[in-house]
């Protein structure tokens, strides 16, 4: 098994970006090998998870909790995927014929799902409905020096017609049906990442836009909170 350790970060850091005891890179590394034992194979994604701090995407009192392989509450109700989630559906996107440049996400929440597209494409637009999560999702962004995030308080159902259309879109709440509206946003060619459905259990579904449309094909049972309409 390749081994992921990577270089110790900034040690004085306000934000304890390197770690200690259960936010160590010891205990990054584990979860790593569990995303592998749980079929995560991209290489470049595994190193990327090793190397940011999900621990500052959570309250300090949860911290500690941050990569265990569960997903954990970030206020609002809402919640932090677990990793194997956030994985998949990244590695869903990496597995596209071309990388894509621009990637709309909706839901921003903690950040930490935005803080990994960031690194690995060219521009993010993230949307989110509750207002009360930007400004911390901002400083650990600056805190990562994470600058091609473009972060809007939206109604994602909307999508971001400005800037569309975008090569990828990854939504992090689940719809009853996939959005029409998103659909239209996605290049020619793009591929949209969604949990679907109401109730316990939803289908993580990849949708891929054709000439003729679009396809869609069922990836993996998965929980997500619900996509919800307007702003807050
Ligand atoms: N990606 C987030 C997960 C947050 S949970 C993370 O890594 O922390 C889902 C998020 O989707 C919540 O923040 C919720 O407020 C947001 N959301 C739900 N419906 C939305 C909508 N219509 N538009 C934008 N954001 C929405």
């Amino acid at each position: 098994m390749t081994d992921y350790r990577v270089t110790e970060g900034q040690t004085n850091s306000p934000w304890n970006l390197k770690g200690i005891g259960m936010t160590s890179q010891r205990t990054r590394n584990r979860m790593i090998e569990r995303l592998q034992e749980q079929g995560i194979e991209n290489e470049e994604l595994l190193t990327l998870m090793a190397r940011v701090p999900r621990h500052i995407f959570l309250d300090e009192a949860l911290s500690h909790r941050a990569y265990e392989d569960i997903s954990l509450p970030i206020g609002h109700q809402q919640t932090l995927s677990r990793p194997w989630v956030v994985a998949r559906m990244t590695e869903l996107l990496l597995e596209m014929p071309e990388r894509p440049d621009k990637v709309l996400e909706i839901g921003t929440g903690s950040g930490y799902q935005t803080a990994i597209l960031s690194s690995l494409f060219k521009q993010v637009i993230s949307l989110e409905r509750i207002s009360g999560f930007q400004p911390k999702a901002k400083q650990r962004f600056q805190a990562l020096e994470l600058s091609n995030i473009e972060l809007h308080h939206a109604d994602g159902y909307e999508g971001w017609n400005e800037k569309a259309p975008f090569d990828a879109i990854l939504v992090t709440a689940a719809p009853a049906s996939v959005p029409a509206t998103l659909v239209d946003q996605l290049s020619e060619t793009g591929v949209m990442i969604l949990p679907v459905g109401e109730g316990e259990e939803q289908s993580l579904t990849r949708v891929t836009r054709n000439e003729s449309g679009h396809t869609s094909d069922v990836i993996a049972p998965v929980h997500f909170v619900p996509l919800q309409q307007g702003v807050v």
